[in-house]
């Protein structure tokens, strides 16, 4: 069977769920049987989100092969339990890089290099290029942006010529679009729908179905009225509607036969009915809490929910594995203070300190930690939170009152934390970092061998700076316990208090790697530690 491509294409607004919408497609076609893989096609100039500051763009996501992605990968990975790589986020700067590089190295032979074919071509040839390797029955295309923006013109453009140079049986295009429900007219309205195919269709691509974003159920009327103007077939119009869980969408896709009609594109109805029980299961405890806690996430980037997505999304997981609801309170920890601190943390049950770059909001985060330390409510510090671990338990438990990370202060006296060997000659920002997966180690007596049962572990990176080894013994001997170690550098990874009931604090990101069928088992027992701490408190 030739390789199957799908592309999914936004228009109306942005933030309809086009990354949702593609991997409830994929989860769908891979519960009836099929391999599939998701790619997104960004529209920016950066090669990768890496040196992107997450108010831009959101949470950068990283993949086990070290990429750092936009965070609809994570997305694609939560909804399909595969791993992403390298080949699956492509942007217009990386398709430029390739494009001038050959040019420098006289590849196009004296030709002038252009948008159409030179761009194009290389943009066709990443578009295809997973479906290449034999790994995959179908290949989901993502393209970022709004169809009309300048930026996203070549993608389509592309994604014009492959409707033709593909066999029709091999080639979908999906359009999303958003119908608005106009409160004061009392109706739903097509005209955004109908505008913003009429702009696709210019540019030379024919939608063979449109989702419709709604609020409310589209009629059948609705439905006809779109697919006449729109120039579908009766019946490809479908709408997804305003749901409680994103986790729910790949189920109201299939009430609305998306599956069913991409399968009949493709010559594929044969294939069995798909099989949803893990999913459905992790719903209904989902919707069916039977208890609350509340956690509270001290961080810099707090304005913005996507920041922390993978995160948020950890929890959502774990949330449910416990039947538990779990009520994440953001605090910005720029105004966390010795002051405030017993006010802000009133109430909860566990702390988490996220991840993070540079000084902004740093001693909030390590006021937290003490507070958490020193209470013992359940703790969990993810890499700069780690990494503040350490310091915190430095200044006041080793009495060092100026340890610091360098990347705050490179004269520190105390660098507890410190620049790993191999960045001190990095001077380029973009993709340079610690970047993927790596085994660990642990340590059988610990709290993280008993979280994740077994002796080595494989979780993905993203930093430059370091546990500094000279205060291993100090530190251990004072009851912060390196408790997972890089099997070949000696790097520490982990650190935990032993004297308290749940402190954990990891330089890897564990939340890249949770999906609702199997939740990252830290989040899962911080959860856990987290209603022990409420029952005991309300006993
Ligand atoms: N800024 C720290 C480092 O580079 C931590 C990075 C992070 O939290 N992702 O090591």
């Amino acid at each position: 069977m030739n390789t199957k491509y799908v592309f999914v294409t936004g228009g109306v607004a942005s933030s309809l769920g086009k990354g949702i919408i593609a991997a409830s497609l994929a989860k769908l076609l891979q519960a009836r049987g099929l391999r599939v893989t998701i790619q997104k096609f960004d529209p920016y100039i950066n090669i990768d989100p890496g040196t992107l500051n997450p108010y831009e763009h959101g949470e950068c996501y990283v993949t086990d092969d070290g990429a750092e992605t936009d965070l609809d990968l994570g997305h694609y990975e939560r909804f399909l339990g595969v791993h992403m790589s390298k080949a699956n986020n492509v942007t217009t700067g990386k398709i430029y890089n390739t494009v001038i590089t050959k040019e420098r190295e006289g590849a196009y032979l004296g030709k002038t290099v252009q948008i159409v074919p030179h761009i194009t071509d290389e943009i066709k040839r990443r578009m295809l290029l997973l479906g290449k390797t034999g790994k995959y029955d179908v290949v989901v295309t993502e393209i970022g942006g709004t169809v009309g923006d300048m930026e996203s013109q070549p993608f389509v453009e592309a994604m014009r010529q492959l409707q033709w140079e593909l066999p029709d049986e091999d080639f979908m295009s999906i359009h999303l679009t958003l119908v608005p429900y106009l409160a004061a007219a009392k109706e739903l309205k097509t005209k955004p729908t109908q505008h913003s195919v009429q702009q696709l269709q210019q540019a030379g691509v024919h939608p063979d179905i449109i989702v419709c974003r709604t609020e409310k159920p589209l009629s059948p009327e609705i439905r006809r009225k779109i697919a006449q103007f729109c120039n579908v077939k009766p019946g490809h119009v479908i709408q997804s509607i305003d749901a409680p869980s994103i986790y729910q969408v790949p189920l109201n896709m299939e009430l609305e036969k998306l599956d069913d009609m991409v399968l009949a594109h493709f010559d594929l109805s044969y294939l069995p009915d798909p099989d949803f029980a893990g999913l459905k299961l992790f719903l209904d405890r989902l919707y069916n809490p039977v208890h609350t806690v509340n956690i509270a996430l001290v961080g810099k980037y707090v304005e913005l929910q996507d920041a922390y997505k993978s995160i948020l999304e950890s929890f959502i997981h774990a949330g449910a594995a416990n039947e538990c609801k779990v009520k994440v309170h953001s605090i910005q920890s720029e105004h966390v203070n010795d002051d405030n601190i017993a006010e802000k943390l009133k109430g909860m049950d566990g702390v988490l300190v996220a991840p993070g770059f540079g000084e902004r909001g740093l001693e909030g985060k390590i006021v937290a930690i003490r507070y958490a330390r020193e209470n013992k409510i359940p703790f969990f510090g993810i890499c700069l939170g780690m990494q503040m671990c350490v310091v915190e338990f430095a200044r006041d438990v080793l009495g060092l009152t100026n340890a610091i990370s360098t990347e705050v202060n490179p004269a520190t006296a105390d660098p507890v934390i410190d620049l790993m060997e191999d960045q001190k000659s990095t001077t380029i920002k973009g993709g340079t970092m610690r970047l993927g997966a790596y085994d660990c180690k642990l340590d059988k007596d610990s709290l993280a061998y008993r979280i994740y049962g077994s002796e080595t572990i494989s979780e993905r990176h993203r930093h430059r700076y370091e546990f500094n080894n000279d205060y291993l013994e100090r530190m251990e001997a004072a009851g912060l316990k390196a408790s997972g170690k890089n099997p070949d550098t000696g790097l520490v990874e982990i650190v935990e208090i032993q004297d308290h009931p749940f402190f954990i604090g990891v330089q890897f990101h564990p939340e890249l790697k949770s999906t609702p069928e199997v939740p990252q088992p830290i989040f899962v027992a911080f959860i856990k530690a987290a209603l022990e701490y409420q029952e005991k408190n309300n006993a």
